[in-house]
């Protein structure tokens, strides 16, 4: 998977970050996203099935309510559609209760510990209950002031602001940050702010969706990921600063 063209864009990085999406990242949670967006759109006659929401996946709810008004209904959705909507979405999706965190994602977050990289995390999601979750889940993995969530964006994936802001936040070039997403609208955002972006194919798309989004790789698990990270990032690494300073010496 690492082919020579790869490593040589992996070379030119100056690695200190990884930004981190959410959903079908960290939490295996989009089959009940899945389920609760059909069921919302459902009571208003909107036939919405799976693999729309996982085309979708990343955007802000609103921004997924309008489109879908434009798309299927032919209007253009009010402040009170949108919602009326989200929170039918949000409360049967808290009903589905807790989402288990994605199977080996742990080590991915060991790893880039390990390595003394700065967890981001990105994500168009404001369910304050998985955000709290977080600190539970993987426990002084993500500082509150490094994450960038719905409430904090305002066009939300596909648009580059979320992983821009995340830069920033992060007193970042888009160089010095490596991107794991899972989905075509975070793939596509995250490479609008310049960044590597590795995609883990977690969800029920086809590779083809997160290749023509501009992934620079795709990988099946993150099992298959965490095969060939420490090389990813080590090759990410080539100009940090400790190798300046021995070179100094
Ligand atoms: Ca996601």
């Amino acid at each position: 998977m690492l082919t020579k063209e790869k490593i040589n864009a992996l070379k030119s990085l100056d690695l200190r970050a990884f930004l981190f999406d959410m959903d079908g990242v960290l939490y295996d949670s989009m089959p009940f996203h899945a389920k609760a967006w059909t069921y919302a759109f459902a009571l208003e006659g909107v036939t919405f099935d799976a693999y729309n929401v996982y085309m979708r996946e990343g955007m802000t709810g609103s921004s997924t309510i309008e489109e879908v008004f434009r798309l299927q209904l032919n209007k253009q959705a009010t402040e009170e559609d949108c919602q009326r909507i989200y929170k039918t979405k949000a409360d049967y999706f808290v009903s589905l209760g807790q989402a288990p965190e994605m199977k080996d994602v742990d080590t991915v977050l060991e790893c880039v510990m390990k390595y003394h990289l700065e967890p981001f995390l990105v994500t168009g999601s404001g369910q304050k209950t998985l955000i709290d979750k977080l600190n539970h889940s993987f426990p002084n993995v993500f500082k509150k002031e490094n994450m960038v969530t719905a409430f904090d964006v305002k066009k939300g994936k596909p648009d580059p602001e979320p992983y821009l802001m995340a830069l920033k936040k992060g007193n970042l070039n888009a160089n010095q940050a490596i991107v794991i997403e899972n989905a075509p609208m975070g793939v596509r955002s995250a490479k609008a702010a310049g960044i590597f972006t590795i995609a883990v194919n977690t969800g029920i798309l086809k590779d083809e969706e997160l290749w023509k989004e501009g992934a620079d790789l795709v990988y099946p698990s993150m099992k298959e990921l965490r095969k060939e990270l420490d090389t990813i990032i080590e090759m990410s690494s080539m100009n940090l600063p400790s190798n300046h300073l021995k070179t100094a010496k």
